[in-house]
């Protein structure tokens, strides 16, 4: 059983100053330091889990392979890290008080008075350590949602208070990461936002071990050590967080700056193992000098905010870096396609890829893209949704059902190539309750999608409610549309492919979840370099 340590991440003065980067980059180093580290995302919302959460409003919801719904940070856990997180690796308000809800209604605190401390706290406590408490981690990096000083945050900051407390300084410290602004009509940077911010962190009798600064400019050993003495640690401790161009920059800045060895000197753990970052760099080099360009439409409903679909752009530059090409993603609104733009809006293309999605809004623009794919042999990728709408695509256009629909979007259609799977049937509860996770999936041999995964059984993870409806196989097969990845179990159709064009796959699953620095995604890989043999012609 290991003596697990624990990082506590805060946040000051603003908000989206990327503490699930920082926290991210931090676990990185430690991992290359040959540490275990896991990291958790406390979210101070009611909502039990970001799920049912429109992503316009926190971006793209991330699934893990145990299926749990979860806010895009963990995507970032996962990509730097290359360790797969849990439900236990996220948790909301909403959980917390659900739980202890549920435990005052079954009489488990014995008619006390429930409160927010000890009750609440005592939940967060336990939620934090359930992952030390597995002994497989040396450390738990936990970063605290939303920004000190919001009412939200308050029973967080406190429970991190007590753990402080009952773990002992060895074993429990708090990181702080603060923006620094640049004034530009002084020409300063200016430390007192984060001397406020820090004060409100003091207010709820937390004391921060390690200031990291956000800072558009590099912050001097004299302003590191005003931030010192007015805050209370050491000016080693005080750590420089320059804007990087892109987020993969941040380890390899933290490893300069001596985030990792500030941390495990707290710990009095041993630092004489230097982290490499060889693979990692050699990811960055790639990434820094493409030979070529390929442009990518990603056709989706909420391309406003690129967050929504975080996951897949984060693949696209792991799969451009492995094949040394610049990805440009062109965000494509499905609601601006119709049959009579697309040959315009669509034509510098190399590779069209149909996002994942729900409801009626948007789905003529999408189909429209697919035809356009099809029709011009240009390189097709559909996910989730993407791939429904290859399949009414195929079935409208191909084997001329006019009406082929998917039950989500036409509950009356007389052709449901799209179907509502059996179990959903009988659920009426949102929230947890799609197909979630990670299922088998077998591929057919010889098929395209089994030369790219080089092996016929693979594991994805899923987040839908809707399938294939197996009574048009036959016929869809025999028009040109084949299903090459089918679940053991059920048979659902996975995977559907059209062999006589150059590079044409749908996915019911989210490929985008695995995909990692380390790993990128053998489909994102495959679906770029057919992008750039598009790009070639
Ligand atoms: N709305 C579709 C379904 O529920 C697709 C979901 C998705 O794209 N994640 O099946």
């Amino acid at each position: 059983m290991k003596n697990t340590k624990y990082v506590f991440v805060t946040g000051g003065v603003t908000s989206s100053l990327g503490k699930g980067i920082i926290a991210a980059s931090l676990a990185k180093l430690l991992q290359e330091r040959g540490y275990t580290v896991t990291i958790q995302k406390l979210d101070p919302y009611i909502n039990i889990d970001p799920g049912t959460l429109n992503p316009y409003e926190h971006g793209e919801c991330y699934v893990t392979d145990d299926g749990a719904e979860t806010d895009l940070d963990l995507g970032h856990y996962e990509r730097f890290l290359n360790i797969p997180t849990s439900q236990a690796n996220n948790v909301t308000t909403g959980r917390i008080y659900q739980s202890v809800i549920d435990k005052e209604r079954k009489g488990e605190f014995l008619g006390k008075t429930v409160q927010v401390i000890p009750h609440i706290t005592d939940e967060i406590k336990e939620r934090i350590q359930l992952l030390g408490n597995t002994g497989e981690f040396d450390i738990v990096i936990t970063e605290i949602g939303g920004t000190v000083g919001d009412i939200e945050s308050l029973p967080y900051v406190e429970s991190v208070r007590q753990l402080l407390w009952e773990l002992g300084h060895e074993n429990a410290i708090v990181i702080h990461l603060t923006l620094v602004p640049y004034l530009a009509a002084a020409g300063e940077l200016k430390t007192k936002p984060t001397q406020h911010s820090v004060k409100m962190l003091m207010q709820s009798g937390v004391s921060p071990d390690i200031l990291v600064c956000r800072t558009e400019h590099e912050i001097s050993d004299s302003i590191k050590r005003k931030l010192a003495l007015f805050c209370n640690v050491k000016e080693e401790d005080v750590i420089e967080s320059i804007d990087a161009k892109t987020i993969y920059d941040v380890p390899v800045l933290m490893l300069g700056e001596g985030l990792d060895k500030v941390v495990l000197k707290k710990f009095q753990l041993p630092i004489d193992k230097q982290p490499e970052l060889k693979v990692w760099n050699e990811f960055l080099t790639k990434f820094k000098n493409p030979k070529h360009t390929v442009e990518i439409g990603l056709i989706g409903k909420y391309v406003e905010l690129h967050d929504a679909y975080k996951s897949i752009s984060e693949a696209f530059i792991h799969a451009g870096a492995q094949n040394e090409v610049k990805v440009n993603i062109n965000w494509i609104h499905s609601e601006d396609l119709t049959a009579t733009n697309v040959p315009r809006k669509l034509k510098n293309l190399n590779g069209i890829l149909v996002a994942p999605g729900f409801g009626e809004r948007g789905i003529d623009g999408k189909i429209e893209a697919v035809r356009y794919a099809r029709e011009n042999n240009i390189p097709f990728f559909g996910i989730c949704l993407g791939m429904q709408m290859a399949v009414i695509e195929f079935s409208r256009n191909v084997l001329g059902l006019k009406d082929a629909n998917s039950n989500e979007m036409d509950s009356e259609t007389q052709n449901p190539v799209i179907d509502l799977m059996e179990e959903q049937k009988s659920i009426t509860n949102y929230g947890g309750t799609m197909r979630l996770g990670a299922w088998d999936c077998q591929l057919l041999k010889n098929s395209k999608i089994a030369n790219i995964y080089k092996k016929e059984l693979i594991s994805e993870r899923h987040r839908h409610r809707y399938e294939f409806n197996s009574s048009y196989l036959e016929a869809v097969e025999k028009a040109g549309m084949i299903a090459t990845g089918k679940n053991p179990k059920t048979d659902l159709v996975e995977v559907v492919e059209i062999p006589s064009h150059p590079w044409f796959v749908g996915v019911q699953y989210h490929p985008e979840y695995k995909s990692t620095v380390l790993n990128p995604h053998p489909l994102f890989v495959d679906f770029v370099k057919a992008a750039l043999e598009h790009s070639l012609l």
